[in-house]
């Protein structure tokens, strides 16, 4: 691995030397997962577009009363979770809003009629129903979490997650991206993450690149995120996330950034995270790139649905399964259904809910990948 002067060096690397760090980055890729690249087939599950916060670049959250303002009931996300199960779909993947309740008495009403105070409890038991009557296994990012929430919900989740985005506090400065965003505060987020960690929940985190950090806070994030994994061992993927401007946001004058800063990015994630971590780019967000994408060390695809859009990028469609096959496999790469839960941690009794071993230990082969990805892709 690589140490923090070398890789604020290698994150300012200059287009003519990018291919040679991607030939790095992809050296240490192989010697982990060598040529296997992984997806999970997903349904999104918007529980609710309400959120207490104000992201600069979010187009998901609204306001009562806003259009799409909406909170799923239990019947609705058990519907939703069937429907993508019958397609093939494992994981149901719950996003929803930040603290909703504490700023919309609307929010505290209708979690009240379902006998709740909190957006988390009401989650808890949502995740609850769509284990008991649905073939799929929630994985919830549901914001900033207390030790008691992690726990409540590790019963019901296989893996969570929380992008810690950035450790850069200069945004949350007035105009900047996390101004008007409580739950944006890294210390905040680092806390969770350190919490899922000590509750041995395997979680996902990573990176939102061109919202304003400089190059060097970008390394600092994906140091912190090193540092809280060599602590715990529970950082199951890292995605590296591009901002990508849309028409209704406070941020839609803002540059995304290039093909080739994103590359850089994924390279020194790679570098700086060595071969063992799971690393992810959400390729609907850089379509046709899905070669580079692999050429600078990732080795997974992240969620892909039969089923629903991708609510936090709706504009941007997820490739079809068969498509994503075709480019992984003209890189020279195998693609290979994995569950929410990452193969390192299936079979690992510490990381996993009594209650799931079971379902989990049905689901995978010896690799603790999913046994039949093949059979499902033919219906798709
Ligand atoms: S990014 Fe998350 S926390 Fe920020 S406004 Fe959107 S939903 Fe809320």
């Amino acid at each position: 691995m690589i140490s923090h002067a070398e890789a604020c060096r290698l994150i300012e690397t200059p287009a003519a030397a990018l291919d040679e760090l991607l030939a790095r980055a992809a050296e240490v890729r192989d010697r982990g997962r060598g040529h296997t690249v992984t997806f999970s087939a997903k349904v999104f599950v918007p529980l609710t577009t309400l959120c207490r916060d104000y992201c600069g670049y979010c187009t998901f959250r609204r306001d009562p009363g806003e259009p799409g303002a909406r909170t799923l009931t239990p019947d609705e996300v058990v519907a939703l979770a069937q429907a993508g199960g019958r397609l093939g779909a494992k994981e149901a993947l719950f996003s929803l809003g930040d603290k909703p309740e504490a700023v919309f008495p609307e929010h505290r009403q209708f979690l009240r009629r379902y006998g709740h105070r909190t957006t988390l409890g009401y989650l808890r038991a949502v995740c609850a129903r769509v284990l008991a009557e649905t073939p799929l296994l929630p994985h919830a990012n549901p914001g900033v979490m207390s030790e008691r929430d992690l726990s409540a919900l590790r019963e019901v989740n296989v893996s969570m997650g929380l992008m810690l985005e950035t450790v850069a506090d200069r945004l949350l400065a007035r105009g900047m991206a996390h101004d008007r965003a409580p739950d944006k505060v890294p210390a905040r987020r680092l806390k969770t993450i350190a919490l899922a960690g000590k509750l041995a929940i395997p979680f996902t985190t990573g990176v939102l690149i061109g919202i304003g950090e400089t190059p060097r806070e970008r390394v600092d994030a994906l140091a912190a995120i090193r540092d809280l994994h060599e602590t715990h061992g529970h950082i199951q993927e890292v995605i590296v996330q591009p901002f990508r401007a849309k028409p209704r946001i406070p941020m839609r004058e803002h540059p995304e950034p290039s093909l080739h800063d994103t590359l850089r990015t994924l390279a020194v994630a790679r570098l700086l995270l060595g071969p063992e971590v799971n690393i992810q780019a959400p390729p609907n967000l850089s379509p046709r790139d899905g070669g580079r994408l692999l050429a600078a060390g990732l080795n997974d695809w992240g969620g892909i649905s039969p089923l629903t859009l991708d609510h936090i990028n709706p504009e941007k469609p997820w490739p079809l399964i068969p498509e994503l096959r075709r480019a992984t496999e003209d890189a020279g790469f195998v693609l290979r259904e994995r569950l929410a839960i990452y193969p390192e941690y299936v079979r690992r009794p510490e990381f996993v809910d009594e209650a799931l071993r079971p379902r989990l230990a049905a689901l995978v082969d010896d690799r603790g990948l999913v046994k039949d990805t093949y059979e499902h892709w033919r219906r798709w």
